[in-house]
């Protein structure tokens, strides 16, 4: 299996403190996720700026989510690939991947 490009990118998790919005989790599974990743709301992941303060690491280099296995619903849709990854790739200079990408995990 080919590696996750995510490793090495981290874009979409730095992209808008809109983005790691909570949609359809059960609360039960939010409330797994430490309240200090949690913003004033509750509605997503606390940000610093458009940063998710759950990111760990150096986008384009190497990073990691810090709650990878309670991220939200809306991290686990994103795809390598997809149109809202190669916009954040953009962002940060990122070249796009190739589309079979979006089969892969995130
Ligand atoms: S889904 Fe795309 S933008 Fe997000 S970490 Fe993976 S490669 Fe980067
Ligand atoms: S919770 Fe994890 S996967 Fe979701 S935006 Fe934050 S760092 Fe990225």
């Amino acid at each position: 299996m080919t590696e996750s490009p995510c490793q090495s990118c981290g874009a979409c998790c730095s992209y808008s403190s809109n983005w790691p919005r909570f949609t359809i989790e059960e609360d039960a599974a939010l409330d797994l996720i430490p309240a200090k990743f949690v913003n004033d709301r509750l509605s997503g992941m606390r940000c610093d700026g458009d940063r998710c303060t759950a990111l760990t690491g150096k986008i384009g280099i190497s990073t990691a989510c810090g709650i990878y296995e309670i991220r939200p619903d809306v991290c686990r849709t994103c795809m390598p690939g997809d149109p809202e990854c190669l916009m954040a790739r953009r962002r940060f200079g990122l070249g796009a991947l190739p589309a079979s990408f979006a089969a892969g995990d995130h």
